[in-house]
């Protein structure tokens, strides 16, 4: 009944199976972001109220805006991406009402799911500049927050690196109020996200991607699929002639291309 075509719905194609060894993370994120859009009867029945927002937080490049645009796509919710630093930047002046619309738009596409990416840049407690403007888009989003009575149809989902830097208004009961810790990858699960990067390479059959994971201990996941991207050019640089951009890549050099442990050893 929200009167928007269904077809100017975005729903992210990222899937879980895109989101490499993060398995008990997906299991928390399906309870709280997906059980509540897809079963809102469950919460009903029991007398509970999903949770508002929730925050994930971790270092750069750990997958946090990949498991909200997968956890969009499975429950089938419409996904707003809003980075912290342009609605502070680029809609100077225009910030409160872009909040407002952006509420609006999550409500009217309901099921919703909207993403604050790096929601430190103008929701830090400590940051002193132009405080006054900051503080007042952190209190219009928080009467957005407790304004919205659709609960579990919008789930409100923010990024940081610095979960201690935020103000604590945010992560009161109501608001913030589940925290999901996404850290850097253990060798098992950096072996699955470049298992996930490398999947539609051609790959040489001694190819060890165990070795790799071990040997890429502080990688984030963005940090792994840049590697596989940087072995995968080595290894064109090592079988493709490309002194002579003119002429066709030949069939031959096609198949021979097969990226090898020495690829991402010079990646
Ligand atoms: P930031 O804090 O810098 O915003 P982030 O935690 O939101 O980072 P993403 O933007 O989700 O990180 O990750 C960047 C890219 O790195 C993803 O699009 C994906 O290709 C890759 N990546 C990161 N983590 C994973 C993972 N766990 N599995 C597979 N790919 C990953």
């Amino acid at each position: 009944a929200s009167g928007v075509a269904p077809g100017t719905r975005n729903i992210p194609k990222t899937r879980y199976r895109d989101v490499g060894g993060m398995r008990d993370t997906i299991a928390l994120v399906r309870e709280a972001v997906e059980l509540p859009i897809t079963h809102p009867e469950l919460f009903e029945r029991l007398g509970i109220r999903p949770h508002r927002g929730i925050l994930f937080h971790g270092p750069p490049g750990t997958g946090k805006t990949l498991l909200a645009r997968a956890a969009a796509n499975e429950s089938g919710a419409h996904f707003i991406a809003v980075s912290g630093p342009e609605i502070l930047n680029k809609f100077w002046g225009q910030s409160e009402a872009k909040l407002r619309s952006i509420f609006a738009e999550a409500r009217a596409k309901a099921p919703s799911i909207v993403l604050f990416d790096e929601i430190d840049s103008f929701a830090s407690a400590r940051d002193s500049m132009s405080e006054s403007f900051e503080a007042t888009l952190v209190s219009q989003l928080l009467s957005l927050m407790d304004g919205m009575n659709d609960l579990g149809r919008v789930c409100v989902i923010a990024t940081t690196n610095r979960p201690s830097a935020l103000d604590p208004a945010l992560r009161r009961p109501g608001r913030f109020d589940h925290e999901v810790e996404i850290g850097l990858p253990d060798p098992e699960s950096r072996l699955h996200i470049l298992s996930i990067h490398a999947r539609d390479m051609p790959t040489a059959p001694e190819l060890d991607l165990k070795e790799i994971a071990r040997h890429t201990e502080g990688y984030s996941g963005a940090d792994l699929e840049a590697l596989c991207r940087e072995a995968a050019l080595a290894c064109m640089r090592r079988t493709v002639d490309l002194t002579d951009l003119d002429r066709r890549v030949t069939n031959h050099e096609l198949s021979s291309l097969s990226v090898t442990t020495y690829d991402f050893r010079n990646a």
